[in-house]
């Protein structure tokens, strides 16, 4: 099973608003409150106090008047915030603030329904909500979150319990070079051009932060310009999320084997051109994609070790030629063998060869690396990610 979240926009009438507005501020006010009183108790007795909404709802009769399993998630998020703190592992929970976008989350106890053709949602506590589905889903849902951002548009967010559905296996395998210039470059020769629209954009998004810097805090059009920044970073996240999830879909559908480079971000970053870029392309993303997509349709990932020089070796008959380390050489010639090299398909097609190594070292036969829909299930448990 995988667990999914669907986000979609909503446009809720009035009536509506104002039942969302008292959500926001009951589940604001709770999480608030008790986080301030839970941290006085900590500090007179040194001790964890799980305050409840009960609690407090003879003194605060409105938080009577919402959705109670909202407040129960914010008492669920509040508690799981306070104990990371406790154990150290982050600083002392964040008050929500009012400026900032707002949200509760309520479960689904078989209430959430579609109705007039998916144009309407109806969910615990407010029905028939305006909603553009744009996208179906097949599976359960199992909670509800609804958000307004700071610029008054509303969205609401299924999370669905989905199953995992194997495709029939593929009789390809590949291997992927992770690029700057092109994302990345196959096995096949193939190069998936990074996206210049997402430059673009980019470009846009720095003339527009120039001009929010320059404004007087606290004014009118700071404000606005504030919200057209969010905007744009907001539309680049998806644009880049929608070409990351094609890409990656495409290449789980076609191949039964991916063998990528595990990255070598860090090493790189110390340059702040090229960490720009990378993180325009999202390797990561890409990756973590790629690798939990593998896991859902009975796939196998597998990432080649960091040292392994991939650039360097002639694919066609294994010379290490240094020059290479040069990110400079885009072509080259064996000194050896006299292969003519491009830098990226080489790297590519080595990364493939060292990929099936791994997965066959125990004795399996390459070919059998096709017969399971899935290599997790096989008794010779290959060095999965
Ligand atoms: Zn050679």
């Amino acid at each position: 099973m995988k667990r999914i979240a669907y986000k979609y926009r909503i446009y809720p009438n009035t009536e509506q608003k104002i039942l969302f507005a008292k959500c926001f501020g009951c589940v604001r006010f709770f999480y608030n409150k008790s986080l301030s009183d839970m941290n006085e108790i900590y500090k007179s007795t040194g001790k964890f106090k799980n305050i409840t909404p009960a609690s407090y709802k003879e003194d605060y009769s409105f938080l009577k008047e919402v959705d109670s399993l909202a407040l129960s998630n914010a008492q669920l998020n509040r508690n799981t915030a306070f104990k990371a703190f406790f154990s150290h592992k982050t600083g002392f929970p964040k008050f929500k603030s009012k400026r900032n976008d707002q949200s509760y989350t309520t479960n689904n106890q078989g209430s959430v329904k579609f109705s007039n053709n998916n144009r309407y949602i109806s969910i615990p506590k407010c029905s028939r909500i305006r909603i553009k589905k744009h996208r179906g889903f097949d599976g359960i849902i199992k909670s509800i979150t609804v958000s307004m951002t700071t610029d008054n548009r509303y969205y609401i967010s299924l999370l669905v319990e989905e199953e995992n559905k194997p495709m029939g296996p593929a009789n390809k395998m590949i291997g992927l070079d992770l690029g700057i210039k092109d994302l990345i470059v196959d096995s096949n020769g193939k190069k998936y051009k990074n996206q210049k629209y997402l430059t673009k954009s980019q470009n846009k998004l720095a003339r527009e932060q120039r001009k929010l810097s320059k404004m007087v805090k606290g004014s009118n059009n700071r404000n606005k310009q504030r919200i057209k920044v969010a905007r744009l970073h907001k539309h680049i996240q998806n644009q880049r999320n929608d070409y990351l999830h094609k890409l990656s879909k495409h290449i789980i559908d076609e191949n039964q084997v991916i063998c990528i480079e595990d990255l070598k971000v860090k090493g790189m970053m110390s340059d702040s051109k090229i960490a720009r870029n990378i993180s325009d392309v999202s390797w990561s993303r890409l990756v973590s994609m790629l690798t939990y997509k593998a896991s859902w349709y009975g796939r196998t990932v597998i990432k080649v070790p960091k040292d392994y020089p991939s650039s360097q070796l002639c694919h066609a008959c294994g010379y290490k030629n240094s020059i290479t380390k040069n990110l400079n050489i885009r072509k080259w010639t064996c000194p050896k063998c006299g292969s003519i090299h491009d830098r990226d398909i080489n790297a590519a097609k080595n990364i493939l060869s060292k990929g099936i190594e791994m997965l066959t070292k125990d004795g399996t036969h390459p070919d059998s690396l096709f017969m399971l829909g899935s290599l997790e299930s096989s008794s010779k448990k290959p060095p999965l990610l």
